[in-house]
């Protein structure tokens, strides 16, 4: 859940799709102000900008009058949907955190020292302790942007598991040759961002491209957006988790993988390029095989 519409909106509707299927997931929610709501906006807007500009409105009204509305900090998500949030792990969805502030995390992680990050993370954890009457059990990056500072900050935070990375198995993180405690689950899947419009894949062929990606025997794990998934596509969705039952796919949250589970392998975090998405995101280095407990 990245903004305060796709938490109001598409939460509930995702709520009721995984309902009517008997299943629970993973929620990793954004808490804090919802300044990726106003970024996209401005970025959906360049033409209404320019036309700012170039109508010298500024002069006449005052920046301070124009940009109030962009640069104003947005609602505070865990403040005015608690109800929501609250209502996922009423239902016995696992509820992990995602972010204090979306926008700031993806934006400036990489100027971000270890302060920095633990006052993010504890200022997420603070809300949705208070939201949910229990610390959060799990956590998310935005964007899949960490790094080792986060890794170590995030194993002084009481999570049984942390979700950062793409990859393929899950591992216990190595940071400088040093094995953290919380164990990786990573994202195996691409988002539908990142596929959509390339390689032939359209709104038509999208689930069964989708399917095509499950491996059988192995760990799969898709993320959905809220403002994705439980808005805009939310029938497609719908519909993917009927085609996944019938050909006896099952679905569950994220911490259930961790339960008996042999040693797992260790590996790095690294930085790299993966296709349809801009910019690094973390991905899981070779993992060391022998297992270590
Ligand atoms: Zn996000």
């Amino acid at each position: 859940m990245d903004t305060f519409r796709g938490t109001k909106l598409g939460v509930p509707n995702l709520y009721r799709v995984l309902a009517k299927h008997d299943i629970k997931a993973s929620f990793f929610f954004s808490v804090g102000p919802d300044n990726m709501g106003r970024h996209l906006w401005r970025l959906l807007r360049p033409a209404f900008l320019k036309k700012m500009l170039r109508t010298r409105a500024s002069s006449l009204y005052g920046w301070d009058i124009l940009f109030k509305g962009t640069f104003w900090p947005g609602p505070v998500i865990g403040e005015k949907l608690g109800k929501i949030i609250r209502s996922t792990s009423d239902a016995d969805h696992e509820v992990g955190l995602h972010a204090w502030d979306h926008h700031a995390w993806q934006a400036h992680l990489d100027t971000m020292d270890s302060d920095a990050i633990h006052r993010s993370l504890y200022r997420g954890v603070d809300l949705l302790t208070r939201v949910l009457g229990r610390p959060p059990a799990c956590s998310a990056v935005p964007a899949w942007k960490c790094n080792d500072l986060v890794l170590v900050e995030k194993d002084k935070f009481p999570f049984d598991y942390n979700s950062d990375c793409r990859g393929t198995s899950i591992f216990q993180p190595l940071v400088e040759g040093k094995q953290l405690s919380q164990p990786q689950v990573p994202v195996t899947l691409p988002t539908y961002d990142e596929v959509i419009g390339h390689n032939g894949v359209s709104n038509r062929n999208y689930n069964d491209y989708l399917l095509s990606l499950l491996e059988h025997e192995k760990l799969n794990v898709l993320t959905i957006h809220a403002e994705v998934e439980g808005i805009a596509c939310l029938e497609m969705f719908d519909s993917f988790i009927k085609m996944a039952q019938s050909r006896e796919a099952s679905f569950s949250p994220l911490g259930s993988f961790l339960k008996d589970l042999p040693a797992l392998g260790r590996a790095a975090i690294i930085e790299e390029e993966i296709p349809g998405r801009a910019g690094w995101v973390s991905c899981q280095a070779p993992t060391e095989s022998h297992a270590i407990h």
